[in-house]
């Protein structure tokens, strides 16, 4: 066995295999080029999900001939002009992008150098580079990329379908087109244009163009500065939430990142206000000195490394949580949008027009099954059906149907319609409660709500004097398996202190000596006590034992919620709403559902076709 220096052209196949991984690698880095060099526009034709074609045009500074010829090799950048990797002001630095693409596809270029009169083109094909030749390109550069990966089958063997392809492409100028929002950004696929972002001044008009106006409507602005780092950016109310994390866009310096410690970061502040498996949507922007940050350790500069990451740690969670608790008491409009659409005849919310704002189909916010608890709401055309007269009986027959006796007559105080959930009217199915509020009504589940305000009364138990207990008369006798018993033991102790008191019983039980005085007496015990075990088992050992305290208490909160079927009388129903305005939190349940919807007057006048 002999060792031997690779050639350059294989050395850089072997590079491009990393930094250029698939077209919309390649493409990320043919933008980021532009952007470096100044450009206010930047044009991105791909055809084929960038598989066979991807030109990059843009108005930047553009190269000398000189320059044009050393692009195309490796390690040669104008970026690093004290040769200081920890002042790294440019999105590129590493100067191999365009060598690993040249390597592996085939490339021309061309390009106008900002303030002369010539133009410069050169060819490239898997590495073996033409020489400069004059062109007339007019202004910037453009570069254009086929064939991508036809030298290296075994890489092309494993690309994905151009439909992948084209998401992945995408995704990447959204990001971008987030970040600069001074830069205008156009994208076609296969001729038609798909993206036509026009440069604006401010990053919230651009966030809107690329986000759409539902998350412009239902998210909150958030800021802070701290030690020379700025954080800004806008995030969705709890109640806006996503299948997964991908719609998190989150920029240090400029640059896209999928970082674990910031995606960390907003899982620990939304865990209050949402399910582990829903996800908030949001655009974050993280602006620090450059010392500060180590963008060098990931060739496609995806992750980075902070260097005081206890401080963006805190100064993020703390700015989300600030926002989630003062935006709390709001759920998103998109609830209300929703609740619309489903009072309206199914044909008809398809094509509802500029009355809805929400275009269904567009990626709802509200999960199926959480928009199905309004479902009773809404007449649905089993309970019309009821309501019309019996075959033959006809219109007489209305006339002699029972009287009927209404229970309570709905009186309204007015004077409490000025609070924002208003003064309440009814309590119905058990579970809703409607109240009347200047400008329209409000629906409230109170079973949600109560639920949320539970647990926010524990959490505030628990910080100021410790969750009250409520002593069992006579201790109830919980059996289960022996690994159950041992994983309760084994926290006996963290769930003492969160008012649940439990004991060994022998073999394969526990007995529950007390429960949190909240939860009342009608609990069950037993049901309470196997949910607990399930949410230990679930941990991960990696959560901070406040989290693990906040899960078990919000599993609690569930249970102390379970009301029996009596209505609320005026009193009790104006303590609920009056008590969810001054909560923090009280727009959603422990599950990121939402807890109340407001309709207004416009709405409803909507409904009925008035306007
Ligand atoms: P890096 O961006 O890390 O410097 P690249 O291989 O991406 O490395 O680019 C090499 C060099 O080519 C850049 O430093 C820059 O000087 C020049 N260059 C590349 N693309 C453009 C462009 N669109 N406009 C002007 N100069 C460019
Ligand atoms: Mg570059």
């Amino acid at each position: 066995m002999r060792i031997r220096y690779l050639p350059e052209t294989l050395i850089n196949q072997i590079a491009a295999g990393e930094v250029v991984e698939r077209p919309s690698a390649a493409i990320k880095e043919l933008i980021e080029n532009a952007i470096d060099a100044n450009a206010r526009s930047v044009d991105v034709a791909i055809e084929h999900g960038g598989k066979s074609r991807i030109v990059i045009s843009d108005d930047g500074d553009g190269m000398s001939a000189q320059e044009l010829e050393a692009a195309l090799d490796r390690h040669a950048t104008s970026k690093l002009p004290g040769d200081d990797l920890l002042n790294i002001a440019h999105l590129g630095f590493r100067g191999e992008a365009l060598a690993s693409i040249a390597a592996v596809a085939r490339v021309n270029i061309q390009t106008h150098e900002r303030d002369t009169d010539e133009g410069w083109e050169i060819s490239c094909e898997a590495g073996r580079k033409s020489a400069v030749r004059p062109s007339s390109h007019p202004k910037g550069t453009r570069i254009e990329v086929r064939d991508l990966f036809y030298s290296t089958p075994a890489r092309l063997k494993f690309q994905k379908s151009e439909r992948a392809e084209y998401a992945a492409v995408k995704d990447i100028v959204m990001r971008l087109a987030m970040a600069y929002p001074q830069v205008g950004f156009r994208l076609s696929h296969d001729g038609q244009q798909k993206l036509h972002l026009p440069a604006v001044l401010e990053q919230q008009a651009r966030l809107a163009a690329v986000l759409g106006r539902e998350f412009g409507e239902n998210a909150m602005e958030i800021t802070a500065q701290r030690d020379g780092v700025v954080l800004s950016g806008f995030a969705g109310l709890p109640t806006y939430h996503k299948g997964s994390a991908q719609h998190q866009y989150l920029f240090v310096n400029g640059r896209a990142v999928r970082d674990k410690l910031l995606h960390g970061c907003v899982r620990a502040a939304y865990a209050d206000v949402l399910h582990r498996e829903r996800h908030p949507v949001l655009a974050l922007f993280l602006d620090l000195p450059p010392t500060e940050v180590d963008v060098n350790v990931h060739p496609a500069k995806a992750e980075v490394r902070f260097r005081d990451a206890q401080l963006i740690r805190s100064m993020m969670i703390g700015a989300l949580k600030t926002a989630i608790y003062e935006g709390g008491f709001q759920a998103s409009n998109t609830v209300a949008m929703q609740t619309l659409a489903s009072f309206r005849p199914a044909g008809e919310a398809a094509n509802a027009g500029p009355a809805l704002p929400l275009r269904r189909g567009t990626g709802a916010a509200v999960p199926a099954s959480y928009a199905r608890s309004y479902a009773p709401l809404g007449l649905a055309e089993a309970q019309f059906q009821a309501y019309r007269p019996q075959q033959g009986q006809g219109a007489l027959a209305l006339q002699d149907a029972p009287s009927v006796r209404v229970q309570e007559a709905v009186v309204v105080d007015e004077t409490l319609q000025d609070h924002p959930l208003g003064a309440p009217a009814a309590h119905i199915h058990e579970n809703y409660v409607i109240a009347q509020t200047r400008e329209g009504i409000v629906i409230v589940d109170a079973h949600a709500a109560h639920e949320r305000l539970v647990y926010e009364r524990f959490k505030t138990q628990m910080a100021e004097r410790g969750i009250e207990k409520q002593g069992l008369l006579t201790p109830e006798i919980v059996e289960m398996e022996d690994t159950q018993v041992e994983k309760l033991l084994e926290q006996a102790d963290a769930l003492s202190r969160l008012g649940l008191e439990i004991e060994p019983f022998g073999a394969g039980a526990v007995a529950v000596q007390s429960v949190p005085a909240l939860l009342g007496s009608r609990i069950n015990t037993k049901r309470l006590v196997f949910d607990i075990v399930d949410e230990l088992s679930d941990m991960e050992n990696t959560q901070v034992l406040e989290e693990k305290l906040n899960h078990i208490l919000s599993t609690m909160a569930c249970h102390g919620s379970v009301r029996s079927g009596r209505k609320l009388n005026g009193d009790e129903m104006n303590a609920l709403l009056r008590e969810m305005e001054s909560t923090p939190l009280s727009g959603q349940c422990n599950h990121g559902r939402p807890t109340y919807v407001s309709l207004s007057l416009k709405d409803i006048e909507k409904l009925f076709g008035r306007t």
